[in-house]
């Protein structure tokens, strides 16, 4: 038996005593030492993408291996792995060999179609779990899981240089990392927007070149002085429709803006513009296992260091409601030693 955060029909989340059904040849037991909670997880409670009562919540888990089924030949007891959104592929669609794996029609995410990692034990696809590297504190890699290797992969999709100008929209749980990434990995110059000071302040001292508040001031305009032409790329994490119009007004001719943030909003976006200036808009969901171990290696060199604090397993429901009324800075994670 094992405790387990579970979804109910009421929207709220359990935590129960549950029984795990046996591994499969391919799989893997993962003995969980964290999981972060994630925006997603409050969707998933509330059935905003379909009511699923009776799943175990959490993508954003660590763990170390303690059994491994018969055929297993990527894991062995004892590594620790991660347990991610995209918890597994088809492994033989255009997507899943083309780089694009999270696109995969067939893709299973972890705390929504299959059981989480919100319970002391987890079963894993083998294959598809990736290792956390020697040199990664397990709770900082909880959010590189699922925080970190979001932001990762917008900036890599944005192809922002080193020493151009990218606009990255909301400064929150993703945000500080999206900043840290693109500051210590990607080298580019980043003005860092949102509406609350104490966000911006830390944006400051996590390296922004530039911070603007769009309460106080003209966000396109001040980029437009900061830039001259305009912004290279501009990542949005934001939840706000405001800020995916003012991204496409920030970027210059040819400017990228990358979609993270999921607002269910429609977005303004001009035609002539579109055409005329050549600007591309694309979304980026979180990232492939290649990307996710990039992630994982650049915060063990010290390039990124998530911001967290630790909870225990029966605080989940409390976590989820500060959730909602956005109190929480940085990460809150589920330590599974804490009881
Ligand atoms: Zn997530
Ligand atoms: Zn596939």
């Amino acid at each position: 038996m094992m405790k387990a955060a579970v979804v109910n029909q009421n929207h709220t989340v359990d935590v129960i005593d549950q029984e795990l059904r046996p591994l499969k040849a391919n799989e893997a037991l993962v003995k969980m030492e964290y999981c972060g909670v994630c925006h997603t997880d409050l969707h998933v409670k509330n059935g905003d993408f379909g009511d699923v009562p009776g799943r175990v919540l959490g993508h954003e888990g660590v763990g170390l291996v303690s059994q491994i089924g018969a055929d297993v030949t990527s894991l062995k007891i004892g590594d620790r792995v991660s347990v991610a959104w995209f918890y597994e592929g088809c492994g033989h669609c255009d997507y899943c060999v083309n780089g694009q794996e999270t696109f995969c029609r067939q893709a299973q995410n972890a705390g929504y179609t299959v059981d989480g990692a919100m319970a002391e034990e987890c079963i894993v696809v083998a294959d598809y779990a990736v290792k956390v590297p020697a040199g990664l504190e397990p709770m900082a890699a909880s959010s590189i899981t699922c925080a970190g290797v979001t932001t990762y992969k917008a900036i890599k999709v944005s192809a922002v240089r080193p020493g151009q100008w990218l606009v990255i929209f909301g400064m929150g749980g993703l945000g500080n990392l999206a900043l840290q990434y693109a500051k210590n990995v990607f080298n580019a110059k980043v003005i860092a927007v949102d509406i609350n000071d104490e966000k911006l302040a830390l944006a400051q001292k996590l390296g922004a070149d530039i911070t603007i508040n769009g309460r106080q001031e003209a966000v396109v305009e001040r980029i437009q002085a900061v830039t001259g032409d305009g912004a290279t790329a501009a990542v949005i994490t934001a939840v706000s429709k405001v800020a995916f119009n003012q991204a496409v007004d920030a970027v210059r001719a040819t400017g990228k803006v990358v979609a993270v943030g999921l607002p269910v909003e429609t977005m303004d976006l001009s035609i002539p513009r579109l055409v005329l200036d050549g600007i591309e808009v694309v979304g980026s969901l979180v990232g492939t296992r290649v990307d996710l171990a990039e992630a994982f290696a650049f915060a063990a060199e010290g390039a990124v260091i998530p911001i967290v604090q630790r909870r225990p397993l029966s605080a989940i429901n409390q976590i989820l409601t500060e959730m909602a009324e956005g109190t929480i800075s940085g990460r809150m994670v589920i330590d599974f030693s804490m009881g």
